[in-house]
């Protein structure tokens, strides 16, 4: 118990102890103040900078370019304006209906419990996105029950984000509570950064919150460059597939961070080393301030096909974008019309 307890603080400690200062990163680093053009500064005003000291470490000392440090540190081309790029390119706020729900895919629900995040990633579509009016509250659960019992076709609840694994344990159980009182719902997806950035948030009591879910639990992290996946993150993770809890990962493809064949195939062997399957490799959605992530057809069309020629199918995640008002993910490769 005393374990427990001590690994409850641990990562809790560790939200509470998140580096938000530019210039502190560049300076633990060892990184010089002139990487942060003035415009940086206005960029990180917009969006935080928001990362846990465990992912810090994770980065290399002195390296400007470092794939995981170009994920959080604010950037002055995040002020560019760019033909496409926008606020809301996914039409979300129209999705929502009831605070924290949207329901766009048939046999799955989507639910949002927090907007915050123990990471922020410049690239993410959330940037902009205005949560904090839209979060569920208590007294919401019963419109929520009402919904998913009009909509009998959903048997899958997804806690995503924001990140629902900053959320406390008790939090979590409460609502996956309420998920199992309802019969029709089998599948628990569980949509998180933070074993990446914060593996100690796999602690025990989560662990066995979720393998003594009546619900199949399928936690999905967030991993795009295999420097992410040291010896901790990857025997929590796979202490978790040991408990019979199905561990996938998706990536984003970003310029700069993991563009290269080579980086795509090392972060599949390093999942599968640490028991996760690769599930989605995502092409950037056209965020405004993400267009220095992006990379333009033709060099992802290169770098999957040099993917797939590498890899055993069941390493290859599925490439694929997400398309306003489509119901379901786009498959982008192979797609052939009989
Ligand atoms: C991505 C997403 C899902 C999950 O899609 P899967 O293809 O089942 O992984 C569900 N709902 C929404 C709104 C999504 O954006
Ligand atoms: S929702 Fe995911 S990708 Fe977006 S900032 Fe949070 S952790 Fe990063």
């Amino acid at each position: 118990m005393l374990n427990y307890l001590y690994q409850e603080q641990n990562w809790q400690a560790q939200m509470s102890d998140l580096i938000t200062d530019p210039l502190e990163l560049l300076e633990i680093l060892e990184l010089s103040v002139d990487q942060l053009l003035s415009g940086a500064i206005l960029a990180s005003q917009q969006f935080k900078l928001r990362v846990p000291r465990a992912f810090v470490k994770k980065m290399d000392i002195g390296n400007p370019l470092d794939p995981l440090l170009l994920q959080v540190l604010p950037h002055h081309l995040e002020l560019e304006e760019h033909k496409g790029f926008v606020t809301d390119p996914l039409g979300e706020e129209q999705a929502n209906q009831i605070p924290g729900v949207l329901h766009k895919y048939k046999s799955r629900f989507l639910l949002t419990l927090t907007g915050a995040c123990a990471v922020h990633c410049r690239y993410c579509f959330r940037r902009h996105f205005p949560y904090q009016e839209n979060l569920p509250k208590s007294e919401d659960w019963l419109n929520i029950k009402n919904y998913l019992e009009a909509h009998s076709e959903i048997n899958e609840v997804i806690l995503s984000g924001g990140d629902p694994l900053t959320l406390s344990n008790r939090k979590l159980a409460l609502w996956i509570e309420r998920l199992e009182s309802l019969k029709q719902i089998k599948i628990l997806r569980i949509h998180s950064r933070v074993p990446i950035v914060i593996p100690e948030r796999i602690d025990e009591e989560l662990v066995s919150l979720l393998k003594n879910s009546r619900l199949r639990v399928i936690l999905v992290v967030h991993s795009n460059h295999p420097a992410e996946l040291d010896d901790l993150t990857c025997s929590k993770l796979s202490y978790l597939a040991k408990q019979n809890i199905l561990v996938l990962n998706q990536a984003v493809l970003l310029k700069g961070v993991n563009d290269s064949a080579q980086t795509l195939v090392d972060l599949s062997q390093r999942l599968f080393e640490a028991q996760i399957l690769p599930y989605y490799l995502h092409v950037l959605d056209k965020v405004k301030g993400a267009h220095h992530f992006d990379l333009g057809a033709e060099k992802i069309d290169q770098i999957y096909k040099d993917v797939l020629a590498s890899l055993p199918g069941y390493l290859v995640p599925k490439l694929v974008r997400e398309v306003a008002g489509e119901n379901n993910k786009t498959p982008l490769f192979g797609v052939t019309t009989f």
